[in-house]
């Protein structure tokens, strides 16, 4: 049978294609991506010739298993998300079940992340920490989703994006307590930038520096200052300098 290779993208910057990344593209059968178009680009940069065929949130019922059926009849398949890797917050888990359930081998080629670039960088405990992914948009929902959280000891990511990050925090700010977060932006790219400050002090910031481009959203978990910025050491906005080597 054929073996299904999940290949990491560039988040931003083509730089972070890897070797193996190009050459597996190189080599599979068939590439399945998110957006078609935006891998398309990616292709022609690396002057990578392979089929490519679509596989996303809205398709996924009917184009699983089709995918299912060539990996069994042998097709070597890599899958790719828009950025990062494919199946964090990306259509792509439901094949992976489905594939591991039928004992295709899956094979991870591994790559940028938004969500561990930000952790990486953000100064927050790394020992430990949960990915939440996209918070739900509802009202209700978010709260409910930030309830969920609140008592995890260890630092939280999450995913938003421009036009919700408002909202976003000061939900936070009320379910959380003012903790320290860092919100990182075009992480790879040109206008890189981190803000690093408590809830209530990043939000400020915002209304000085417009939101744009995708967030990740790094926030500490709950310890025994939680709630009392007061008591926090090292607070204030601290930007990074524009411009990535
Ligand atoms: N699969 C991807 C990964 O491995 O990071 C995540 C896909 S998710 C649909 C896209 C979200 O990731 C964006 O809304 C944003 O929150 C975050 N993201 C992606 N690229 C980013 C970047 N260059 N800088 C900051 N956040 C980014």
């Amino acid at each position: 049978g054929g073996t299904l290779y999940l290949v990491a993208t560039p988040i931003g910057n083509l730089e972070d294609m890897t070797f193996r990344a190009i050459r597996t593209l190189s080599e599979v059968d068939l590439i399945a991506a998110e957006d078609t178009r935006q891998t398309r680009k990616l292709l022609t940069h690396f002057e990578i010739q392979t089929r490519l065929v679509s596989y996303h949130e809205h398709n996924k019922r009917a184009s699983g298993p089709e995918l299912i059926r060539l990996l069994e009849e042998g097709t070597s398949i890599a899958l790719v998300s828009d950025a990062g890797l494919p199946a964090i917050s990306d259509p792509g888990a439901d094949l992976v079940r489905d594939a591991a359930e039928r004992g295709i081998p899956v094979v991870p080629i591994p790559g940028a992340n938004a969500a561990l670039s930000a952790l990486i960088i953000s100064g927050l405990p790394t020992e430990r920490f949960l990915f939440a992914g996209f918070p739900p948009r509802q009202k209700k929902a978010l709260n409910e989703w930030l309830t969920s959280v609140a008592h995890e000891p260890g630092t939280l990511m999450m995913y938003e994006s421009p036009h919700r990050i408002e909202k976003t925090l000061a939900a936070m700010l009320e379910v959380l307590g003012d903790r320290r977060i860092v919100m990182a932006r075009e992480l790879t790219k040109r206008h890189e930038e981190a803000a690093r400050g408590t809830i209530s002090e990043c939000m400020i910031w915002l209304e000085e520096h417009p939101p744009l481009g995708e967030y990740v959203i790094i926030v500490e978990g709950r310890t025994a200052q939680s709630g009392s910025s007061g008591s926090l050491a090292g607070t204030g906005i601290a930007e990074m300098a524009d411009g990535v080597p």
